[in-house]
């Protein structure tokens, strides 16, 4: 009869443990599956608020770009709840039959995307972004302490190209892991000073020689760049992040034929989500006098730089999205939206010069134009904030000769992200009348600074304040947020 109803009473209190579990789990089940309105109001407001400023605004930043929705929809899909690291086929982790399809298909279409034979080349998708990708690249052929030269951050070139400041300042830690020195452009130009870089090259002999740039409007001449690589028995390394999607479309020169090794983001011009790729040839380096071929052992040595030697286990989601920005980075109609953006910026050049601007290297062939403000009278940091206040988005920029990064006197803008929102020649023109404006404000504006302001921090922050109370910018601001508005983001919800 006791052990009778002990068994019973046991079975009561498994069955309500069971009941607790089960509206536990459901409980999980609800929270899991809420999307962010629900879950976390405060995230969404700011999702929100980003998403509105990104429609009423005018991005003019070279750099960036919108996705498509079909990229959108992988990066918030299931393929981010996978562990995988090693490369297809070589995993540290079960289950990835379809993140190894996912990465292999990737790697197919970046090769195709570039016109590379797979024999001859090999790719990693795998890097997080373009400044690490960067990093492991080098230290896959370099060892510490080994040489390296890049373009000069105030002259074009990027931070991870090994950015040190002229008093010496390692700014970049890739100059204090490697040795790097800057070749520059030559300021008269504006254009890449190659025989300074060939004859200095020849003194320092790095092993690896960057080319590639943030803020350079001119195509690269990778023919002399392997020159002047071969030379002094450099690996020339080629960093096209900004230009990777003109690439691909075929609308300016490919650095493959020339170069070693290919760097770049993925999220620029390529329109992809943010990510990185590192190209590395396979085959033959070079055959020596006497015949002896020396192979290039760089896949090996990359892949193994990429994991495990700087990362852990790879975003799949982005991976996957990566191999659908590439799919669609094949198609006709890509093609024809990277010669507009070509054309964009060239219309949107002439049309700022006609205005009065000047522009560094006097115009443009890519899809980017770097403003010299100094005739102006107005610096980057100030043209910048008037611009944000009335809904542009650009971006100050160093120019050749710059000492300060914060208050430089270029401002450098590009047409990829708005080409993607339908703007062409009509629109770029009035945006150059809208920058026209900006500056002719800021330079008054500028006037009316408190001659109290000692540092230039405190100076800027009075001139926002001035911008802030302008009754002309805030109604310029309403009339531009209007105005862009009417034009789609992609990806739009
Ligand atoms: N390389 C170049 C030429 C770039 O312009 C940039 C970024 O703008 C990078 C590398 C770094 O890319 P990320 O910001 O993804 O690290």
């Amino acid at each position: 009869m006791l052990s009778r109803l002990s068994r019973s009473s046991n079975s009561v209190r498994l069955i309500s443990t069971r009941a607790s579990l089960a509206a536990a789990a459901s409980k999980n089940q609800v929270l899991l599956s809420r999307h962010v309105p629900e879950v976390d109001p405060e995230m969404y407001e700011i999702l929100q608020g980003e998403r509105s400023r990104q429609k009423h605004s005018i991005t003019l930043i070279p750099s960036e770009n919108f996705t498509s929705k079909a990229v959108m929809d992988l990066l918030g899909s299931e393929m981010q709840n996978k562990y995988s690291e090693g490369y297809p086929g070589e995993r540290y982790y079960g289950g990835n039959k379809f993140i190894d399809k996912a990465e292999s298909l990737c790697q197919k279409r970046a090769l195709e995307v570039f016109g590379l034979d797979p024999d001859q080349w090999g790719v990693n998708v795998q890097p997080l972004s373009g400044a690490p990708a960067n990093l492991y690249a080098y230290s896959a052929i370099l060892d510490t302490g080994d040489r390296l030269m890049g373009l000069d951050l105030p002259d074009g070139g990027h931070l991870s190209h090994g950015y040190q400041t002229a008093s010496g300042t390692k700014i970049s830690f890739i100059s204090k892991y490697f040795q790097t020195m800057p070749y520059r452009v030559d300021p008269k130009t504006g254009l890449i000073d190659y025989a300074t870089l060939e004859l200095t090259s020849k003194l320092f002999r790095p092993k690896v020689i960057v080319a590639g740039a943030s803020a350079y409007a001119r195509e690269l001449d990778y023919n002399r760049f392997r020159e002047i690589a071969n030379s002094c028995g450099a690996y020339l390394m080629s960093d096209m992040a900004h230009i990777s999607g003109l690439v691909a479309a075929g609308v300016t020169e490919s650095p493959f034929k020339y170069s070693d090794i290919v760097t770049t983001t993925t999220h620029k011009s390529l329109r992809g989500p943010r990510g990185a790729m590192i190209f590395f040839r396979k085959g033959i380096r070079k055959v020596t006098k006497k015949g002896k071929e020396i192979p290039y052992e760089l896949e090996k040595k990359i892949n193994f730089s990429v994991f495990p030697g700087h990362q852990g286990g790879p975003h799949n989601h982005t991976i996957s999205a990566l191999a659908v920005a590439l799919k669609q980075a094949s198609t006709p109609e890509f093609k024809t939206y990277q010669k507009q953006v070509v054309e964009n910026a060239r219309v949107f050049g002439e049309e700022l010069i006609k205005k009065g601007f000047k522009l560094v290297s006097g115009g443009t062939d890519t899809h980017l134009i770097l403003i010299d403000l100094t005739p102006l009278g107005i610096d980057g940091a100030r043209l910048e904030a008037i611009l944000e206040r009335l809904n542009i988005a650009a971006n100050k920029n160093t120019i050749p000769g710059d000492k300060s990064a914060l208050f430089p006197s270029g401002l450098r803008v590009g047409t990829p992200a708005m080409t993607s929102r339908g703007f062409g020649a009509a629109e770029f023109s009035q945006v150059a009348a809208y920058i026209e404006i900006a500056a002719k404000l800021a330079a008054r504006l500028k006037n009316q600074e408190s001659s109290d302001n000692k540092d230039s921090r405190s100076k800027l922050d009075n001139f926002k304040q001035l911008c802030h109370d302008s009754s002309e910018v805030q109604c310029l601001a309403q009339e531009i947020s209007e105005w862009v508005g009417q034009y789609p983001v992609p990806g739009e919800i």
